[in-house]
């Protein structure tokens, strides 16, 4: 699906923070930005993630040659919370999902890892939350929570990670 030119070209940076970013399909975005957003993002712009944590730009545009337009989509302009970018606020961050398909949130995670549950599989049984597949559409990355999701359980598992 990626070009060759993704090989040499470094990734284009966020223009607000101006840190690398990762693509993101165009439809990732068309499908998750509120509705007042929809006429702006409904080119075929190509799209950046920008995965820094305390960045309020979660999108931005690029041209043909890979530069930035200047379009931005923040967070306040999308219908869903994006976890990584809401670690720092423990009330936010808990009720943002990881698992976008199932809706499942970090703080539903956690109160299965504390019930005993220490895989995806064991999280998914314990909260009815069995729902995939749906990445394209639902996850700000446009890709699967799988590993995001196990994260999430292995830093919950670790003792003392129960924040506060
Ligand atoms: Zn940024």
């Amino acid at each position: 699906m990626t070009g060759p030119e993704t090989m040499s070209k470094p990734p284009e940076p966020c223009p607000r923070c101006n840190r690398a970013g990762q693509k993101v399909p165009n439809k990732t975005v068309r499908s998750l930005v509120k509705e007042e957003k929809a006429v702006e993002a409904g080119g075929d712009a190509r799209y950046n993630i920008c995965t820094t944590p305390d960045c309020q730009v979660v999108y931005y545009a690029l041209d043909q040659e890979g530069k930035a337009t200047g379009l931005l989509f923040h967070k306040k302009d999308l219908r869903v919370g994006v976890w990584f970018k809401e670690a720092h606020n423990p009330e936010i961050r808990d009720k943002t999902p990881i698992c976008y398909c199932s809706d499942l949130a970090r703080g539903e995670i956690a109160q299965a890892v504390r019930a005993g549950c220490g895989t995806i599989e064991e999280v998914r049984r314990f909260t009815g939350a069995n729902t995939e597949g749906q990445c394209l559409t639902k996850n700000p990355m446009g890709k699967c929570c799988h590993l995001v999701f196990m994260e999430a359980i292995n830093e919950l598992l670790t003792p003392g990670s129960e924040n506060r």
